[in-house]
């Protein structure tokens, strides 16, 4: 890990810095898996497929869509076998892998305890009895491969896709538009970059959001091509109360924020699902415990913590 410039603090996300491609590209925005998402590529089909292709996975892997097969399983008793499709039962899969190589700090499991927090609805600060009583009813899945089926080993669970789902559906659109022969695109899923090919005779640049300035306002760029970049940040989603803020991300151990000084993550990786993840977990872990499970993925990590930026060797970045 290199430190490479000041120090400094707070919250962050993704600036695409977009003056890019030789002929202008077909751009689409729209407001899906509850955030906002950017395609952009030569070709006006293949970003509609690949805006098909993101609302079905919304249906189908959203907690937040009744009768998706998350809800399904949310819905279901403690002890009930639920059938699902051999994608979502591939993805809880993967999900519960990642808890294992990341020492338990991605986890699906934590959804009882950000209801509680309540942060889509305006939030709300947990007593130390509450949070431990919904901690209880963290743990792990039964999965099942004989039969494709998923089970609750405890009341109450509930799992919730957020901090992985839109990573896989990154790596979806990119398979997507390959279909379509698209060489080079840029798709931003709501901090979940995934730079395709070039961008003319140049790696795409990834801004990379300042997490204590307005958004847009970059501390550096990342040079891309053919790999996913995304950001953890605490700035994403947060309320505050007698003067503290508080985000969306969960420590599992404590069922609170982390307190490690990390105010952003960054993790760059061939793969938007594993890329997402792993920004979750390394926001978790900080930046020492981190830096170990990175190497073992083979990713990058760039950091912006409390004491300054910090990054992986090898890892095409400029600060400014
Ligand atoms: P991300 O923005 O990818 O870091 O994911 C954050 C979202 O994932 C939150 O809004 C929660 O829905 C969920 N989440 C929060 N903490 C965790 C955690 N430790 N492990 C897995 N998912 C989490
Ligand atoms: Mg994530």
């Amino acid at each position: 890990m290199k430190k490479v410039l000041y120090g400094a603090a707070v919250a962050l996300g993704l600036v695409v810095l977009l003056s890019l491609f030789g002929e202008r590209p077909y751009s689409r925005t729209e407001f899906m898996f509850d955030t906002v998402i950017t395609i952009k590529a030569p070709d006006k089909g293949a970003v509609s497929a690949c805006f098909d292709e993101i609302a079905r996975l919304e249906n189908l892997l959203s907690v937040y869509v009744s009768g998706s097969e998350v809800s399904k399983i949310n819905d279901a008793p403690c002890g009930e076998e639920v059938k699902v499709s051999e994608e979502t039962y591939n993805l809880l899969k993967k999900a519960k892998e990642y808890k294992k190589l990341t020492s338990g700090a991605f986890d699906i499991t934590l959804k009882p305890v950000t209801d509680l927090w309540n942060i889509q609805g305006g939030g709300y600060v947990p007593t130390e009895s509450e949070l431990e009583t919904a901690l209880l009813k963290t743990g792990d899945l039964i999965l099942s491969d004989e039969t494709r089926t998923v089970k609750k080993p405890k009341p109450h669970m509930a799992i919730d896709l957020g901090g992985i789902a839109k990573g896989y559906a990154g790596d979806r659109v990119r398979e997507i538009l390959k279909e379509h022969g698209v060489k080079d695109a840029l798709c931003d899923l709501g901090g979940n970059i995934v730079a395709v090919g070039r961008n003319g005779r140049n790696k795409w640049k990834i801004g990379l959001q300042h997490p204590q300035k307005i958004r847009g306002t970059a501390f550096g760029e990342i040079e891309a091509e053919d790999k996913s970049v995304v950001t953890s940040g605490g700035y994403e989603r947060y309320f505050e109360k007698d003067g503290k803020t508080y985000h969306h991300i969960t420590d599992p151990k404590t069922g609170k924020n982390p307190e490690n000084g990390v105010f952003s993550v960054t993790v760059i990786s061939d793969s938007c699902t594993e890329a997402d993840a792993l920004s979750t977990a390394c926001f978790v872990l900080g930046k020492d415990a981190s830096l170990e499970i990175a190497q073992n993925f083979g990713a990058e990590v760039v950091f912006f913590t409390d004491i300054g930026i910090f990054y992986t060797e090898g890892t095409e970045i400029e600060i400014y």
